[in-house]
């Protein structure tokens, strides 16, 4: 239903105010009264009209000066239409109304129904001007919600750029890692990865170098000097490491649990300026770790981050675990599978590598060919197995009797020979001395039934470049000796000699 519209009347003769109140009320409007201009102001403030017919002429302040007071005041929106009532002579005070902000203007004597037209039109304007303002806010807000909405989308779609960047140089070390099965390479190539996606200053990778090692030694490093790295250690009773192998996304050092504080690991890491390690699991039970140093401009990791990172890891741990087992397979492809000592295509391979490096540092290099006496004899009486035993402890025998840089291997049926780099003459007959020794003191089962009532081997020594020139001649030299140590009646050291 539409509202009554309220009209306040300035004028000051009481006869004019009654006849137009009168005359509107009749027309359906509210009327409000006042004989003055200050009248005026207060009840327009009082009551908010929605239009005001003004006497110019009143006693007291004019109409004009009503008319800017109320202009002045006016802090709503709301549109309030005011017509001046002017008398014929005072059609020049019209044109200064009409500037303090007046809207139209009838002149007296005027006929009810031309007012009642000009009322009409001003509140119409009025209504159309208050449905446009209500409207223009509408679209305001709306406007505030669009953009509001749009900027929105604008960081979500940032953030889906980056997300497909991120995805995008995983896949690429994706790609790369897992065509590498060289383990040195892929780690070398996965710390540069890290280092380039993170912008850290350092990074290395700690890893249990050999098997049923106790502790994590570095296995590669970037931005360390040789010597701040070399002693590092992490001991696999370390709390750290126990930590890693329950915790496997990546850790902040610096936000490890307390009873971790007394981990000698944590500290030597510290000093390194690891501030992240990622384990990344190798076997079911192990693990490597990944640590990350400080990074340019102190950058803290962020959780997206964070998250590239454990994806990557998963990435590294596959690609890692893929070239441990290619390095097993390779290791035993050179494994003799009874006795657990390198075979021959391993011996071959080292024995060739050592003369070459003969051939560049000079030093020494000297190979022993040894041969169990009489096993045929042993293989015959006792059976096959039996047999297989001896070669076996002969195994052990050979491996604790050298040290860690001589190689051992299987050579044939029952002959096994010993690499011994930087070892000249002197330092080889001693060794095959001892070996002699300790077989022959070694209680095999059941050695008495052997021709000599013990079982034994003969020994050939020879050393490059003293007596012979390169790895064929050095294995030909050994072996004559060993022929000669059996002519001349077994369980005996021969050296070579031209
Ligand atoms: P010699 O003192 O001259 O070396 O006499 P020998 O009997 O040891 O020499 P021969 O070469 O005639 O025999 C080598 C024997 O070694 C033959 C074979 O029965 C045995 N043999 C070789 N390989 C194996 C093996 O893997 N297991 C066992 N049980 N015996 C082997
Ligand atoms: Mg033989
Ligand atoms: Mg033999």
């Amino acid at each position: 239903m539409k509202q009554v519209s309220t009209i306040l009347v300035v004028e000051d003769h009481q006869e004019m105010l009654s006849m137009i109140s009168k005359f509107l009320v009749e027309h359906g409007f509210k009327v409000i009264g006042a004989k003055t201009g200050e009248i005026a102001l207060k009840k327009y403030k009082k009551n908010l009209p929605d239009l005001i017919l003004m006497d110019i002429m009143l006693p007291g302040i004019s109409g004009i000066e009503t008319t800017k007071r109320i202009r002045e005041d006016e802090k709503s929106n709301n549109y309030l239409p005011i017509i001046m009532l002017t008398a014929r002579n005072q059609v020049e005070d019209v044109v200064e109304g009409l500037n303090s902000g007046a809207d139209d203007y009838i002149i007296k004597p005027f006929k009810f129904e031309e007012l009642i037209a000009r009322i009409k039109s001003s509140i119409r304007t009025k209504e159309l001007y208050d449905k446009l303002r209500d409207q223009t806010l509408e679209l305001k807000d709306a406007n505030q919600i669009n953009f509001q909405l749009n900027q929105s989308l604008i960081g979500k779609n940032k953030e889906l750029r980056k997300k497909i960047y991120d995805l995008h140089n995983i896949f690429e070390v994706s790609l790369e890692l897992h065509a590498i099965l060289d383990l040195d390479r892929l780690i070398n190539s996965t710390l540069l990865t890290l280092i380039g996606q993170f912008s850290c200053k350092s990074a290395l990778f700690l890893f249990i170098l050999k098997k049923n090692e106790q502790r994590l030694s570095v296995l590669n490093s970037k931005g360390y000097k040789e010597s701040d790295i070399e002693n590092l250690k992490v001991e696999k009773s370390d709390k750290l490491y126990k930590y890693c192998l329950e915790n496997r996304g990546p850790i902040l050092l610096n936000n490890l649990p307390k009873e971790l504080k007394d981990s000698n690991a944590i500290s030597e890491l510290k000093e390194l300026y690891i501030e992240l390690i990622s384990p990344i699991a190798v076997h079911k039970r192990e693990a490597a770790l990944l640590c990350l140093g400080d990074r340019v401009k102190s950058k803290k990791y962020s959780k997206n981050e964070l998250e590239i990172l454990g994806t990557i890891n998963n990435i590294v741990s596959i690609a890692v675990s893929n070239a441990h087992l290619y390095d097993e397979v390779i290791q035993l492809s050179y494994t003799d599978g009874m006795t657990e000592l390198h075979n021959y295509r391993y011996f071959e391979m080292r024995l060739k590598e050592e003369v070459m490096r003969h051939s560049r540092t000079k030093q020494e290099v000297s190979l022993i060919i040894l041969d169990v006496d009489f096993f045929k004899n042993y293989n015959d009486t006792l059976g096959h197995p039996a047999g297989d035993e001896v070669l076996k402890k002969l195994g052990v025998i050979l491996k604790e009797t050298v040290r860690e840089n001589d190689i051992v291997a299987r050579y044939g049926g029952e002959e096994f020979a010993v690499i011994l780099p930087d070892v000249a003459e002197e330092g080889a007959i001693i060794l095959a001395d001892r070996l002699k020794e300790k077989v022959e003191q070694n209680k095999f089962p059941n050695q008495e039934i052997q021709p000599k009532g013990n079982l034994t081997i003969s020994v050939g020594v020879a050393t490059l470049p003293t007596q012979a020139k390169d790895a064929k001649d050095l294995i030909y030299k050994a072996d004559t000796a060993l022929y000669i140590a059996k002519n001349s009646g077994r369980n005996r050291v021969i050296q070579f000699s031209n």
